[in-house]
Order: structure tokens, then C-alpha cells, then sequence
């Protein structure tokens, strides 16, 4: 067992900023790689896990199909050097990262249907067309191959929403609205007139 620490944003952003290199050969490395990877996937309560997730640079995810299906999430599936042949028209859905605890949004646009290829374990190539949310896990995992974040694919931050610990319990609180109330909670411990020079 090698549980990771998934590194996180903005504390690692740089490195999660870093593009990902193609995997040459998948040998022994690649494969101590992905059982880290599981390892680590299996710790969390995640969709997807990339390879720079854990601070190596290789392309390498992990994904989990069927987290809207009957049945749910299924074991995940490894995918390596993968690259998308085709992709559908652009919808609006779910994102959230383990990079990224506690933010989500409804409202990232991402291609659905979506057919890729991939090398598997043994460094097989195979196919598939998926839809909908897995559509979407597979194309959030490559961006983290390419160093880019979801939130880097939101246009308004009214819609993504932080979970925060209130007296009701957990609460989703757009980050929009949650600048303003601290914002505001600033104002009122140190009046606005104090940060003005007085003449
Ligand atoms: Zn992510």
C-alpha cells in the first residue's frame, strides 16, 4: 500500500500547473505508478486521479465510470497516453477536484459524448465512447495531464459554491457571496473610515 498525498491548490500550484509527459514504455515503474495511484484513489472519495495529482509528471489517470448509473461507481480504469478522437457538443455539468476539497460547480462545459484511446496496464491500446458525467471525469483527468484546473473553465463564480460548517450544518455558499460576507465582516471590525487617511 502506498497511500500519496494529493497535492493541492493554489498551496501546489505550480506543480499541478506542469504539463505531463507521454509515457515511453509501460514497464514495471508505470505499474508501481498506477497501484499508487489506486492506492491513493481508494483513500479518497474521488472519481479520477491523475498522475501530477501525486506529483509525477507522466500521463497516467485513473478513472471511475457509472457514478450516475444503477449500481454506481465502478472499479476504476487506468488510462494511459490517452487522447481524445472525437468529442460531442459542449454541456454544462458537475466538477470537483480532490485537488480542490470542499468547491464544486454545476456549471463547467465539457464535451459529451466523448470517444478515447488509451494504453491499459499491459500497455494494450484500446477504445471507448462514453457520455454524460464519465464523458466528463475522462476529460477533467486529461486537463490535469495538461496542467489545467476546473476552475480554470468556470466563467462566473456566482456558480461555484464552497461546502462551509454552519449552525444548520454543511451549506453550500457560492464563492461570490462568500467574498462579500467576508468582505463585509472586515468592514465591520475595522470601519472603512480607518483605512482612510484623515486630513
Ligand atoms: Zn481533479
Amino acid at each position: 500500500m502506498a497511500i500519496k498525498k494529493i497535492l493541492q491548490y493554489p498551496e501546489d500550484e505550480k506543480l499541478l500547473r506542469q504539463k505531463s509527459l507521454a509515457v515511453q514504455k509501460v514497464d514495471k515503474r508505470i505499474r508501481k505508478l498506477v497501484r499508487d495511484l489506486k492506492d491513493t484513489l481508494e483513500d479518497s472519495f474521488g472519481a479520477g486521479l491523475a498522475a501530477p495529482q501525486i506529483g509525477v509528471h507522466e500521463r497516467v489517470a485513473l478513472v471511475k465510470f457509472g457514478q450516475e448509473a444503477e449500481g454506481g461507481m465502478r472499479e476504476p480504469i487506468t488510462l494511459i497516453n490517452p487522447q481524445i478522437l472525437s468529442a460531442g457538443p459542449d454541456e454544462k455539468g458537475f466538477d470537483g477536484c480532490l485537488s480542490i476539497p470542499g468547491v464544486v460547480t454545476w456549471d463547467t462545459l465539457r464535451p459529451s459524448p466523448l470517444v478515447f484511446s488509451a494504453l491499459d496496464e499491459r500497455g494494450e491500446t484500446f477504445q471507448m465512447e462514453v457520455s454524460g458525467i464519465d464523458a466528463r471525469v475522462v476529460h477533467h483527468e486529461i486537463d490535469h495531464l495538461d496542467g489545467i484546473l476546473f476552475l480554470d473553465r468556470v466563467k462566473d463564480f456566482n456558480k461555484v459554491y464552497r461546502s462551509v460548517e454552519t449552525d444548520e450544518g454543511e451549506k453550500l455558499i457560492s464563492l461570490a457571496s462568500l467574498k462579500a460576507k467576508i468582505e463585509k465582516e472586515i468592514f465591520k471590525t475595522t470601519p472603512m473610515e480607518n483605512f482612510l487617511t484623515k486630513t
